[in-house]
């Protein structure tokens, strides 16, 4: 049986066991298969009990992963299959830590999964904080990410969020207290979305973990809303790879003496240190110290590894 197959109503909710071993590329997975995966299965049981077995997984177009909070070896699928990101933000209550941003587009840069960043509780801020939000906005939105201002108490810009949801399946992040909730009954009053279930993925309470749920909305297009996100890493990375997914950074790099192996720290002839200290916004000072955080965090988890061995 297809999934894909048209059913009258158009949705199946069927029990589904794993059939299989599934796998990505080489790395170790809490759970094979994720929100937005296109599966193939088999009926196994009949009537009211009416089961399946997930046989086959679609080649997924994307995906994003995260890195298990407590085992660093451990990716957690989060979503396949998405048409955009969108992580909602607040430059107050609560502060937004501006790596945070970076940390969260280094999850779906790998495959240019397209991201926009909403700033929400725009009536919250004055004058001095407008000119603040207008400089972050403009470094982003520099390098080719969308930025939108949005209150979702006031109604400033929701329209415009609308038309960011309409037709598309996002993967709509945040951290708790942005306002995630409060924004999405705005735009679709009839979904709830405090639901945050907690599940747990093996039954024996070793791998407690929330899912990632799939919301259809009412004006077309589908949210993908993540377990709660705060404190991502990114030990499962080569150094190498932070350098790429800086895409402001790996588009200068075929200027430095290495080009594309440079790690932009101390090299000479770099293009990338060139710029930060020309200060022509190539690549911005605030860009350049997350860049150099997460090289850092990333380099150091290599140095334990090489240790073990
Ligand atoms: P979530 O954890 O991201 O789902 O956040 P909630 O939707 O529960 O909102 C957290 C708090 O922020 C609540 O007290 C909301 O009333 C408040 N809030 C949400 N959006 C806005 C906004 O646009 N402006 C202001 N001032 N408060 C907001
Ligand atoms: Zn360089």
């Amino acid at each position: 049986v297809k999934l894909d197959q048209p059913s009258p109503d158009g949705n199946i909710d069927l029990r589904c066991r794993v059939a299989g071993r599934f796998r990505l590329e080489d790395k170790q997975l809490t759970n094979p298969i994720a929100v937005g995966d296109r599966v193939a299965v088999v009926i196994e049981g009949t009537g009211d009990e009416e089961t399946g077995a997930i046989r086959q997984i679609e080649d997924r177009s994307n995906y994003v992963v995260r890195q298990s909070p407590r085992k660093k070896h451990e990716l957690h699928l989060l979503a396949s299959n998405i048409d955009q990101a969108v992580l909602i933000v607040t430059l107050i209550y609560p502060d937004v830590k501006l790596g945070f941003i970076d940390r969260f587009l280094l999850m779906t840069e790998p495959f240019g999964i397209p991201t926009t960043i909403v700033f929400n509780k725009a009536d919250l801020l004055e004058a001095e904080d407008l000119e603040t939000y207008e400089v972050i906005a403009s470094i982003y939105k520099d390098i080719g990410y969308d930025v939108l201002l949005v209150s979702a108490e006031e109604g400033t810009n929701i329209d415009q969020f609308r038309n960011l949801l309409k037709d598309k399946r996002s993967l709509l992040s945040g951290q708790s207290g942005v306002g995630k909730s409060t924004l999405v009954n705005a735009v679709a009053p009839e979904l709830d979305l405090r639901t945050g279930e907690i599940s747990d993925y093996t039954g024996k309470g070793t791998h407690t973990t929330t899912f990632a749920e799939l919301f259809n909305l009412p004006f077309g297009g589908e949210i993908i809303d993540p377990p709660g996100i705060k404190n991502l890493s990114f030990n499962y990375l080569k150094p190498i790879e932070i350098a790429y997914y800086y895409r402001e950074i790996f588009a200068l790099s075929p200027e430095c003496r290495f080009g594309g192996t440079c790690l932009h720290k101390n090299e000479p002839g770099c293009a990338v240190i060139a710029s930060v200290e020309a200060e022509d916004d190539r690549v911005t000072d605030l860009r350049y110290h997350s860049y150099l955080t997460l090289l850092a965090e990333t380099e150091e988890q290599n140095y334990w590894e090489r240790k073990k061995v």
